[in-house]
């Protein structure tokens, strides 16, 4: 296995469950990938997702390996899940509530209430068609992916998600809060389709999660279960290519020139780095290089951690998350994902996990993440960080000082800022991406690379770059999809006795 991010894990997991002997393959010196923490002064940064939403994928992964989430994951529903600030003062506070949101939507525009509900339901028909029946089956046969286009056509699902909330609501500030979600999984919602109208569905039936310890906690807890069943995890372990054989997949070549030989390689990389740089000997017919440059990737997120000394007490209606969108949706979607430019003006997510979990920082004190997305690096011309990180932090201060945090600059202890270019080195993202592949439809299910590699026998993928695609439930579906791939292995004793 290369890579332990949460696809990697669960994957490992999965496998371990059907008795396959894993070695997990990591180059960072943790476990959990874009899912990891970093600790400074007593505060502690979850450097990616903050959201945990389909608590049932992870109930089902762990009762798989025999094993009980709740008892090694302490999770905590949000309510209310989220709220979002306009630069004109108005404010939307999402909850589960479904009486609730309709007061919010009335408040706002109550000529759109009509429009939400059904907007409701359209997310109930597609988490039907496209959550239940796509994310945890196997895509790699064109069949499976064409036996849905019927259902498809009648959701229309060729219309983005902003279209279809165009279609249902007028008020621009409800357009954006019914279609920004797609962007926690690296989509465009000008172009991203409507099926991921799932998503409001998802949180309204199962809700909005945060693991005490951060998602860190949760990677931490399944490396104890993939020990617990016998298999490890080695850090420090750069995989520098898959060694082929014959035309198959039979090991990997890590960095230190070390070879480890294996039955089945399964990548958790990026499937770009897998595709780009561990198969870069191998003839590729599908994911070459051009085709992979040709391909929409995900934008990329400039992340500022930051710690704030004794103000727990301060800016009480600042809750768990909030969103501050700036003063454009289309025109700054338009610079981040078409144009490639660093816009002047930004829209904040603003991660505060200290008032929902006290491990996140010191007594009387605050942790805080926020996040702008930005252009990844494959455009022309791209940002350059190591010039622009330090007049852009200072733009993010300003809009934090006037929008939500008055007077944090002056409380400020640690700190941490993440570009790009730290995605690129750290994760070995592509372009600097925070979500690998954009999840367009014509990049999604058969049209993304297959959880079983078209390129080399014996070499399958997880995360986020294969089926179904970025985000939690996500990467940790695609290896449910890949334990439907992979048969059980030998037990353990007869596999023994037989190399005996
Ligand atoms: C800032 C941010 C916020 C997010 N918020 C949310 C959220 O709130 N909710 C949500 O559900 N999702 C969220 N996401 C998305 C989610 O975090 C990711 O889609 C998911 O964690 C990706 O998991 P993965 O297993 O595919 O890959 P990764 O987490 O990228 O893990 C891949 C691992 O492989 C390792 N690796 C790569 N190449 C090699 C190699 N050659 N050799 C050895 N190791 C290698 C990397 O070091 C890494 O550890 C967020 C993402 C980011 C970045």
């Amino acid at each position: 296995m290369i890579g332990a991010g949460l696809g990697g894990l669960a994957a490992a997991m999965r496998l371990g469950a059907k008795g396959w002997d894993v070695t997990v393959l990591e180059h960072l010196d943790t476990v959990g990938g874009r899912g990891s923490a970093i600790h400074k002064d007593g505060h502690r940064f979850d450097l990616g997702p903050t959201i945990v939403t389909a608590p049932q994928v992870y109930r089902e992964l762990w009762a798989a390996c025999g094993r009980d989430f709740d008892a090694d994951v302490d999770l905590r529903a949000l309510d209310p899940f989220y709220e979002i600030r306009w630069p004109d003062g108005s404010h939307f506070t999402a909850s589960g509530s479904t009486e609730a949101m309709i007061e919010e939507v009335r408040r706002l525009s109550p000529g759109d209430v009509k429009g939400y509900l059904r907007f409701l339901k359209d997310a109930h028909r597609r988490y039907v068609v496209g959550y239940e029946g796509m994310v945890a089956e196997p895509m790699h046969r064109f069949w499976d992916t064409a036996k849905v286009i019927p259902e498809f056509a009648l959701l229309r699902a060729d219309r983005s998600i902003l279209g279809l909330a165009r279609a249902r609501v007028k008020d621009e500030r409800l357009r954006m809060a019914l279609s920004f979600h797609p962007l926690f999984i690296g989509g465009d919602p000008r172009h991203v389709t409507s099926m991921y109208a799932l998503v409001s569905h998802l949180e309204k039936d199962y809700g909005v999660h945060y693991a005490i310890g951060g998602v860190a906690a949760m990677a931490g807890a399944m490396k104890r279960v993939i020990e617990n069943q016998g298999n490890r995890v080695r850090f420090r372990a750069e995989a520098d290519k898959i060694v082929i054989e014959n035309g198959r997949a039979v090991g990997v070549r890590l960095a230190n020139g070390e070879t480890i030989r294996a039955d089945l390689v399964v990548s958790n990389a990026d499937s770009g780095h897998t595709y780009n740089r561990l198969l870069r000997n191998h003839r590729r017919h599908r994911w070459t290089t051009p085709r992979l440059k040709r391909t929409k990737w995900s934008m990329g997120l400039f992340v500022w951690y930051f710690g704030t000394k004794g103000t727990r007490d301060r800016w009480k209606d600042v809750g768990h998350h909030t969103i501050v969108s700036g003063p454009r949706y289309e025109a700054l979607l338009d610079d981040i994902f078409t144009k490639g430019r660093l816009a002047e003006d930004m829209s904040l997510y603003v991660h505060r996990p200290s008032v929902t979990d006290p491990t996140a920082a010191p007594e009387g004190d605050d942790t805080f993440y926020v996040l702008s997305p930005v252009p990844h690096l494959g455009h022309e011309d791209p940002v350059d960080w190591s010039v622009m990180a330090d007049a852009y932090q200072e733009k993010v201060r300003k809009t934090l000082e006037e929008r939500l945090l008055p007077g944090f600059s002056e409380h400020l202890s640690v700190e941490e800022v993440f570009t790009p270019e730290t995605f690129r080195d750290r994760y070995l993202s592509p372009y600097g991406c925070g979500f690998s592949i954009e999840p367009r439809i014509l990049q999604s299910a058969w049209f993304r690379p297959h959880n079983v590699s078209e390129e080399v026998d014996g070499l399958y993928l997880v995360g986020a770059g294969t089926h179904p695609g970025a985000g939690l439930p996500g990467v940790v579906s695609s290896a449910l999809v890949l334990s439907k791939l992979v048969p059980d292995a030998a037990p353990r004793e007869e596999m023994k006795m037989a190399a005996e």
